[in-house]
Order: C-alpha cells, then sequence, then structure tokens
C-alpha cells in the first residue's frame, strides 16, 4: 500500500511553491483596499482589479528572475537566535555573508525594502508603480503570514508531511473563503516598519508546531484510504487531498487559516495606508491611468528557480 502510495505520489500533479495559492493572494489584496480611509480608498477602488491580478506577480517571477525566491520566506529555524539578525538590511549585509541569508529567506527585509519603494512612488504619484509595488507589498506581507513560510520544513519533507503547504495555504482558503467574514476594521498607521515585518514572521513561527502537529495526529487517526482522492486524467492519475480531509484539518486547525487571513489584510491596508502618509498623502483622487495587465504568464518550459512541493 505505502508503495503504491508512493508511485500515486509521483504521478501526482507536480505543482509549484505559490505560496496561499493564486487565488487566496488576490483575495487578500482585495480585501485590504476596504480597510482604507476614503481618501486613499478611491483610489485602490478604481484600480481593484489591478491591486487583485498583479497579486501573484511576484509568485510568477520565480520563473523570470533567480534572485526572487528568497523574498518570499524566512527560515527562522535555521538561525541561531533571531535576535541579532533583526537589524536593517544595510547591517545584515556588513555582517553576513550574501549566500547564507539568501539561502534563509528575506521576507521581512523585502517587505521593507518594498514599501520604502511604495513611499516613493507615492511622492511620485506614479499610478502604474503605486499599483504594481502594492500588489507586491501585499503578496510578500500576505506570505509572511503563513506559518510554513517561516521554516526550512515548508512543505512537511522533513516530518513525512510532504503536501501540507498547500494543504495549508491553498485547499483550505479555496474550499472555506465563502464562509470567512473578512472584514478586519481600518488600516491603521505602522511607525516601525522592520519591527512590524519581524512581529508577523515570528508570530506565524509561534504558529508552526500547531501547523504541523495538528496535521500530524489527523494522519495518525484517520484511515490512510480517506486521506487522498484519486481521478484519472488522460493517462495520468492524479491525486489530491481528500475534501473530507481537508475538512478534517480545517476543523481541527479552529480557523487558523481564516484569522492569518484576516491578520494579513489588515497589515496590508496598514502597510499601503502608512507608505501614502510617509509620502506626504498626496491627492489621488482624480488619478486613473489604465495599467496593462502584466504579461507574467507562466510558459510550460519556463524554468523555475524557487522551492517545489507536491500535493
Ligand atoms: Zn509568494
Amino acid at each position: 500500500m505505502k508503495r503504491c502510495l508512493i508511485i500515486l505520489c509521483f504521478l501526482s500533479a507536480f505543482v509549484l511553491f505559490c505560496s496561499w495559492g493564486f487565488f487566496p493572494h488576490k483575495l487578500i489584496n482585495q480585501h485590504a483596499i476596504y480597510t482604507l480611509p476614503p481618501d486613499l480608498s478611491y483610489f485602490y477602488k478604481k484600480h481593484e482589479y489591478s491591486i487583485k491580478e498583479f497579486a501573484v506577480n511576484a509568485d510568477k517571477r520565480v520563473y523570470i528572475d533567480p534572485a526572487e525566491s528568497p523574498r518570499h520566506f524566512i527560515d527562522l529555524d535555521r538561525f541561531e537566535e533571531t535576535d541579532s539578525i533583526e537589524i536593517p538590511w544595510y547591517k545584515v549585509k556588513k555582517r553576513y555573508d550574501e549566500q547564507y541569508i539568501l539561502s534563509r529567506g528575506i521576507v521581512p527585509w523585502h517587505i521593507e525594502s518594498t514599501y520604502k519603494k511604495l513611499v516613493n512612488a507615492f511622492y511620485k504619484k506614479d499610478i502604474p508603480r503605486i499599483i504594481k509595488l502594492s500588489a507586491d507589498l501585499g503578496h510578500y506581507t500576505a506570505d509572511a503570514h503563513v506559518p510554513l513560510h517561516t521554516t526550512s520544513n515548508y512543505n512537511g519533507q522533513f516530518t513525512n508531511q510532504i503536501g501540507i503547504h498547500a494543504l495549508w495555504e491553498t485547499r483550505i482558503p479555496e474550499k472555506f473563503y465563502k464562509g470567512y467574514k473578512l472584514y478586519v476594521g481600518k488600516a491603521e498607521y505602522v511607525d516601525d516598519l522592520l519591527k512590524f515585518a519581524w512581529d508577523t514572521v515570528k508570530e506565524s513561527h509561534a504558529l508552526l508546531d500547531s501547523v504541523l502537529g495538528i496535521e500530524k495526529e489527523l494522519s495518525q487517526e484517520t484511515p490512510i484510504l480517506l486521506h487522498r482522492s484519486y481521478i484519472l486524467r488522460g493517462q495520468q492519475i492524479q491525486t489530491n487531498y481528500s475534501d473530507f480531509y481537508i475538512s478534517s484539518y480545517h476543523n481541527r486547525l479552529n480557523n487558523m487559516v481564516k484569522r492569518r487571513m484576516k491578520k494579513s489584510i489588515y497589515a496590508i491596508g496598514s502597510l499601503w495606508f502608512s507608505a501614502w502618509v510617509d509620502a506626504g498623502q498626496p491627492d489621488l483622487k482624480s488619478k486613473f491611468i489604465p495599467v496593462e495587465i502584466d504579461s507574467l504568464a507562466i510558459q510550460k518550459d519556463s524554468k523555475f528557480f524557487g522551492r517545489e512541493e507536491w500535493h
């Protein structure tokens, strides 16, 4: 049986390390718009479609830019302690070998650097850049809210839980989002960006034991035949978590995924709002420029530079 399962796993669809899944990223960016004060939300609502569509550009760039992947995660378990690395990027670069840091991920610093670029774009009233950078900042901030983006065991590969990444951040929100009330109130000003980013990843990391432990317990208590469902597509057998398994995990997590989505939405709205305030609250009310949707299409034979996962 075990061998059969292994074979089926290898026949299964090979999917990419997409973070939150494409759909949840778009949903999170969209809901972040609703946290903004009227002066700013007017602009974001006009560009809602682009802000949503660009929400996944950062993941698509992993196909064309080898430097992109580390911007989406940080392996906190690969640092002896985090206090010494909660420092500005320019100090990190002086203290550590670049490869050492890049191999462990840089999401907190990348949130800060994307934020600074967004402030600059607001200052210049550069509409296409405001939209693209807002969408990117939303993406990285949402990724930082995912516990499995803070560990080298990002897909349960060290604990015999391969596939847990997509289960937690894609399968569950896709299946249950309609029941989620994602209203989170008003965005607030963030005065210490880097601290905010670090608090976020540390909060995510603190949930990691539950994310892994609850799934491990579920897999041990659930008859193996109920773990997965198999479908024949053409000549290929594809496998995925069964609806029963996804629902059981969701129930045992007690809305953790929803809470992280809501936290992401609140954080993203607050960062957009803060960037606008830092740029002097430019008046964007009359600004609408149709922004061409990036043709960051993933080609079948595109080289992938990121981490990969099975589901
Ligand atoms: Zn990502």
